[in-house]
């Protein structure tokens, strides 16, 4: 699953940090390297700094164009350092993190795209990005080492991956998050539940505002008989939400 997850570094000039990167994304156990026209490939320095991860380096693909690296990708995010003219969606590492693990356990390819050590990605490449992602480092000092960055978000993909093949992870049982989602839904959580539902069926036409036929109070007696705890109630607002999309002829997950 985390194959399906690339890394791509743009037109670096460092190979330290190719290596620096390589050796960042084994410990995280991501292993696809693809490098954009870097400055100087391969070297002893990329080699130097990989320490034991010179099959990441000895696989990485080399192309001419950011267009290549992103052959057969279906999400790519795009970091950076400093914000830009142009408003993109912005989301930070670990919705990214999230994002990436999310595709990729649907069978999508995913690319992860980092600049050149001085100048960043250019608006042209950062708009070939769905997102792009900032590090919230401080505004004053806030261009971190390219393998710096690189570590980052293959930590928080790892943090994602972790969490959805329910590996055990050391810090679990102290997420109050976990914990929390098999609480139940509170009465407010479940009041907004049902006017989405409402909402919802009669943007399909199952409900009739005219002649509602109780269909709402039928399905709250339902759904309040169900004891539905948190993480269940995300499920079904998510439902909701993609039934909507579909209704209104937008994209939504599953585009066949
Ligand atoms: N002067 C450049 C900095 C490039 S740093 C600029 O202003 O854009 C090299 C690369 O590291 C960036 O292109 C990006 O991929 C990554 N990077 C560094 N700091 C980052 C941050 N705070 N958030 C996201 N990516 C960052």
């Amino acid at each position: 699953m985390l194959q399906n997850i690339r890394v791509v570094l743009v037109n670096t000039s460092h190979p330290g940090n190719i290596g620096g990167a390589a050796r960042a994304m084994k410990n995280m156990g991501l292993s696809r390297l693809v490098l954009v026209q870097p400055k100087e490939f391969p070297s002893g320095d990329a080699t130097a700094r990989a320490s034991g991860a010179d099959d990441i380096l000895a696989n990485a693909q080399v192309v001419d164009s950011l267009e290549d690296a992103l052959v057969g990708c279906s999400l790519v995010m795009g970091t950076s350092a400093r914000e830009r003219s142009i408003p993109w969606p912005l989301i930070d590492p670990r919705e990214c993190g999230a994002k990436a693990v999310e595709h990729a356990r649907g069978g999508e390819e995913i690319a992860l795209v980092f600049g050149r050590e001085h100048a960043g990605l250019t608006n042209e490449e950062l708009q070939r990005c769905h997102f792009h992602v900032h590090i919230p480092s401080n505004p004053d000092f806030s261009s971190l080492n390219l393998a710096a960055a690189v570590q980052v978000l293959s930590y928080e993909v790892r943090m994602a991956w972790l969490a959805a093949e329910g590996a055990p992870s050391k810090v679990e049982k102290f997420d109050a998050n976990s914990l929390r989602s098999n609480e139940p839904a509170t009465m407010d959580e479940m009041e907004l539940f049902y006017e989405h539902l409402e909402k919802t069926l009669v943007d399909i036409g199952f409900l009739d505002p005219e002649k509602p036929k109780h269909l709402m109070p039928r399905l709250r007696r339902l759904y309040g008989r169900s004891a539905v705890n948190r993480s269940e109630m995300s499920i079904l607002r998510g439902i909701l939400t993609e039934t909507q999309k579909v209704a209104r002829g937008e994209p939504h997950k599953r585009k066949d």
